[in-house]
This record gives C-alpha cells, sequence and structure tokens, in this order.
C-alpha cells in the first residue's frame, strides 16, 4: 500500500510536523491526525515532483521514451539491447519491446 503524508494544520504533535499513514488509493484522505486529532491536510509525494530529467534515468527507470523525428517515424532514445532506434508507425517490428521492459 503507497505511504501519504500529511502535515498538521495547526501545531505539530509529539508525532511530528508531518505524519506518514499507509493507505489505500481507495481510502478518503486523513483530515485528523490519528495520534492527536489535529486537522491535517495530504502533502503530495515527492515521487511526484521530482520528475527525471535526463533519457538515461527514465531508461533506468523503465521508461520508454519515444521522439516524434518524422512522419511516422520516432527515435527511441531509450532504446535498450535489441531494440529499434527508430520506430517507424507502419513496421510493427520496430515497436520498442515492453515485454522485455517489464520484468518484474
Ligand atoms: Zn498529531
Amino acid at each position: 500500500m503507497p505511504v501519504y503524508t500529511y502535515e498538521h494544520s495547526g501545531p505539530a504533535c509529539a508525532a511530528g510536523a508531518t505524519i506518514e499513514a499507509k493507505q489505500s488509493m481507495k481510502d478518503a484522505p486523513l483530515t485528523l491526525c490519528p495520534h492527536c486529532g489535529g486537522a491535517v491536510r495530504k502533502v503530495l509525494s515527492r515521487v511526484f515532483i521530482n520528475t527525471p530529467r535526463g533519457n538515461s534515468s527514465l531508461k533506468n527507470l523503465g521508461f520508454t521514451k519515444l521522439v516524434k523525428r518524422d512522419k511516422g517515424v520516432y527515435e527511441n532514445v531509450t532504446a535498450r539491447d535489441g531494440e529499434s532506434r527508430y520506430m517507424h508507425a507502419d513496421k510493427p517490428e520496430t515497436m520498442p519491446n515492453l515485454k522485455k521492459t517489464i520484468t518484474d
């Protein structure tokens, strides 16, 4: 289950200014601190704020990035071993091999 961070709207309690709560994505966000009952609000996780910058970090994270080079031609700037560097919209064999990327 994902861990969400909440911060106290008022003064921090013994649990700290921010608290973490393990919640299902279906759960409604907490409004009250489970430790002190004070009001809390959800803080966006850093995962959503720190976006990878370079193509190599995207590649390491398992992303595939296609850059349009021409009509129907895309450069796979994160091409892995055995993948075509250029993808042609009308040639399925040049598509990125997602099965290879998704291994675990
Ligand atoms: Zn609290």
